[in-house]
């Protein structure tokens, strides 16, 4: 996903462009804003964190950028790709570090295994949305 502080931002053409140059192939893509139901269900994992409610209001606060992107490693390369979470520990040319601003509003989402990559697929989009 690309998160709203990045829509907001002007920064969705900025970090696909950053995705399909490392070689990622996009398979499915939407614009769309996700619901309180959406966001709580999607970050259910972090649902005892302290930040959780903060994490929910952010990420239904305007539209986002939902994406199923496929590449040999896709998994650990995308989340080189992105950087640590918090932008002030991301290495230097990652997209968290070109373009997030803070360790909640951090630009982007990737999923963190290839099983949670297919739940989180499969939350997004439709069997015939998908290329
Ligand atoms: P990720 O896998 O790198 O996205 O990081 P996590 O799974 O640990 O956290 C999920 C998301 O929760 C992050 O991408 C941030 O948007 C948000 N988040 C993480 N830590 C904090 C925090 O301390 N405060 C707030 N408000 N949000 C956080």
């Amino acid at each position: 996903m690309l998160k709203p502080d990045a829509v907001e931002n002007g920064h969705i053409g900025g970090i696909l462009d950053k995705i399909t140059s490392a070689g990622f192939k996009i398979v499915a893509m939407k614009y769309t804003q996700l619901s309180k139901r959406d966001a709580q269900a999607f970050y259910a994992i972090h649902k005892e964190r302290p930040f959780f409610g903060e994490l929910v209001d952010f990420m239904t606060r305007g539209p986002i950028v939902s994406a199923i992107l496929e590449k040999d490693n896709a998994v650990e390369d995308f989340r080189a790709l992105i950087g640590a979470t918090n932008p002030a520990d991301a290495a230097e040319g990652t997209i968290r570090k070109l373009f997030a601003t803070s360790i909640a509003e951090n630009a982007v989402h990737g999923s963190d295994s290839d099983e949670n990559a297919a739940i989180e697929g499969a939350f997004h989009f439709a069997g015939r949305e998908i290329f």
